[in-house]
């Protein structure tokens, strides 16, 4: 092996990388472009072709999609590694600067180390081998901005990947699983419902349209709702707990104890295990708000309302008996196990357009969101093993 491919190399790279990456504030929300030029310019410099992707209305939030083409293709399957660049806030308390790369023994220190700017340090690092390589299948790399919010860029990225017909292929999202193989988990869907009905004196409550007493009707609705969903757990249900699940995050109306609160809205959350459930419990709540409680408010306040937002709807990702994905992974790790976990990834939008997903990546979830978040700096070993073993399945022999 030449020195620039030799694993110290590679290794050494990452760890750059990792440090300069960490060093772009990208908290969720905020401007992720001098993050997404530094991952373009890279790639670029190696051949990639490159596309950007964003909402007209905030274009300083982009999702980088670039491609190191097969020299001969011979139909294979493309191979997309994924990451989202943004990292959630840091609160007070940390030992080092969470945006300052730290090394401590074993350890890198600051905010993304593990979730996820650890994968995408080692997909950039291992790129100069891909862009060497006879490839005879094209290797994507795909950053997206916002996934710890509602993973609000990537399906911006993947209504082009459908213009573009970029709709069969295999895809790891390098979420922490300390390179295990994740192949399930829950949807996440947030929303917020806001009640407007008609303020008026404590003392005739005819008169006024509460809002608060109508969100809490709804509420109690959902609650009502939970228990239908517990009845509706699928059989074998690979989930703990094995049902859709429904939260209230909470309740807010209302300015004083004799006045009729005319605004109240309410933030609640619900986890389907399968898609179905989403849709049911949907259905249900609308129906009731729209055929039972406005119906009663607008007999009082025909301008009364009731506005459901959705905050985010991340598709869940379904279990396949035959999955390309993971048995790519299988054979290049020699880790059959499948394992599902409680937090969200954008597997399932890719998913969703017949992309044979898997989440696996260097780091642990524990660490991730927390105070002094670490990666073992021994997993960005692993993961560039299995980039390795990635190019080994990508070229002709
Ligand atoms: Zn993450």
């Amino acid at each position: 092996m030449s020195t620039e491919n030799s694993s110290d190399h590679l290794f050494n790279n990452s760890v750059k990388i990792l440090t300069d990456l960490i060093a772009f504030k990208t908290i969720s929300g905020e401007d992720n472009t001098s993050l997404i030029e530094y991952c373009d310019k890279i790639l670029k410099k190696l051949g990639a072709t490159s596309f950007k992707t964003f909402d007209n209305e905030n274009p300083k939030q982009q999702n980088l999609f670039a491609t190191i083409k097969a020299k001969k293709s011979n139909g294979k399957k493309p191979i997309i590694l994924s990451g989202h660049t943004d990292v959630v806030p840091v609160s007070k308390g940390w030992n080092t600067d969470p945006f300052k790369a730290t090394v401590k023994g074993d350890k890198l220190f600051g905010r993304g180390a593990c979730d996820m700017k650890g994968f995408i340090a080692c997909a950039l690092a291992f790129a100069p081998v891909y862009s060497k390589a006879s490839l005879d299948r094209d290797i994507h790399f795909s950053f997206t901005f916002d996934e710890e919010t509602a993973c609000i860029g990537a399906p911006i990225l993947i209504e082009e990947l459908k213009k573009r017909g970029v709709k069969d292929g295999i895809c790891i999202i390098g979420e922490p699983t300390n390179m295990k193989i994740i192949d399930a988990h829950k949807g996440c869907y947030e929303y917020t419902t806001y009640f407007e009905g008609l303020a008026g004196h404590s003392s005739a409550p005819h008169k006024g349209v509460s809002a608060v007493e109508y969100a809490s009707r709804y509420v109690n609705k959902l609650i009502a709702l939970r228990e239908d969903l517990k009845k509706r757990t699928p059989k074998d249900s690979i989930f703990d707990p094995p049902h859709s699940t429904l939260s209230i995050g909470g309740i807010f109306g209302g300015i004083a104890h004799n006045v009729i609160a005319d605004k109240c809205h309410v933030n609640w959350e619900t986890r389907p295990v399968v898609k179905e459930d989403g849709k049911f419990l949907n259905l249900k709540l609308d129906k009731y708000a729209n055929d039972v409680l406005l119906p009663e408010m607008k007999k009082v306040f025909p301008n009364a309302s009731i506005r459901k937002k959705i905050i985010g709807e991340v598709v869940g990702f379904e279990r396949e008996e035959k999955s390309n994905a993971c048995e790519l992974v299988s054979s290049l790790t020699g880790d059959n196990s499948r394992e599902v976990v409680s937090f969200g990834t954008e597997a399932g939008l890719f998913q969703e357009i017949g992309i044979s997903t898997v989440v696996c990546g260097p780091g642990s979830i524990e660490q991730a969101h927390k105070i002094d978040e670490f990666i073992v700096l021994d997993e960005l070993k692993k993961c560039l093993n299995l980039l390795d073993g990635i190019k080994s399945q990508s070229i002709s022999n």
